[in-house]
């Protein structure tokens, strides 16, 4: 482990955040969106910062010495928000984000730039819809009554709901035989995700069966960030802090 001066505040929510938090010294903070979130090693922090400002208050109060965003890829206001904190502050941020997806031989994918052009296109793709975007973005399917929605998340989804819709609460990590075997179980014939990257057991999954998938691509990140793509390369990156 590296030894660190100054205090690195880790903005988690990520599998990548919690290894990371398990290797250096930080203080991992959550949004606090789920109920029961699986808890990093070391000390942690919960819920939002107040914006910008109540950012830039933080890091001054708690005297940080660094920012590794590892939120979500699609966490986008998180991010946004470190980047103009970390740069009113001079405070060095990197951006941890797993490599996206890339389409292989026998896939069959969409992409689509935001959650309503994939609303937009899922009903000329198939009836039976398999969504993984998370419970906050299923809204964006609510009006789609010609379809029937498989719904997966960690937490139960709010209204507004598509009319036609199975709730299925659940945390990764899946596998190939599991995907499979849930997709052929509700005769699924379309399959609708972000571009997270990471675990792509429900891509394999499509892949072998020959459905179509429609892929939210990501939001893009604030310009001029350092960015890194494994948990290692941000441990090197705090150790040159060191
Ligand atoms: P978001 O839209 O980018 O952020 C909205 C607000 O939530 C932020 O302005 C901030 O509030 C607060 N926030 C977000 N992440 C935070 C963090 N790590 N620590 C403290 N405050 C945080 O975020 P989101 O998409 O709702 O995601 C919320 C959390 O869930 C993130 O930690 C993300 O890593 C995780 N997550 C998101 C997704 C996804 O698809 N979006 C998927 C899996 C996990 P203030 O302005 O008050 O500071």
């Amino acid at each position: 482990m590296p030894e660190l001066t100054g205090r690195v505040l880790l903005l988690g929510g990520t599998t990548e955040a919690r290894a990371l938090a398990g290797r250096v010294p930080v203080i991992s903070s959550l949004a606090g969106r789920t109920s029961r979130p699986l808890l990093p090693a070391g000390e942690v922090r919960i819920g939002g910062f107040g914006g910008v400002e109540g950012l830039v208050r933080y890091l001054r109060t708690e005297r940080i010495g660094a920012v590794v965003d590892a939120t979500h890829p699609f966490a986008a206001t998180m991010t946004a928000h470190a980047a103009a904190a970390t740069s009113q502050t001079g405070v060095p941020l990197l951006v941890l984000r797993r490599p996206g997806w890339r389409s292989g031989p026998g896939d069959v994918w969409h992409r689509v730039p935001h959650l309503p052009a994939a609303a937009a296109l899922v009903p000329g793709l198939g009836e039976r819809v398999f969504l993984t975007t998370g419970r906050q973005s299923i809204a964006a399917f609510a009006a789609l009554d010609g379809c029937w929605f498989l719904s997966r998340s960690v937490e139960r989804p709010a209204p507004p709901l598509p009319r036609r819709l199975e709730v299925l609460l659940d945390r990764g990590p899946f596998t190939v035989d599991g995907e499979r075997e849930l997709l052929r179980r509700h005769r699924i014939e379309v399959l609708v995700t972000k571009d997270s990257g990471g675990g792509a057991a429900k891509l394999d999954a499509a892949r072998e069966l020959g459905l179509p998938v429609v892929m939210v691509d990501r939001p893009p990140l604030p310009a001029d960030v350092a960015t890194a793509a494994t948990v290692d390369e941000a441990v090197a990156w705090l150790a040159q802090r060191g």
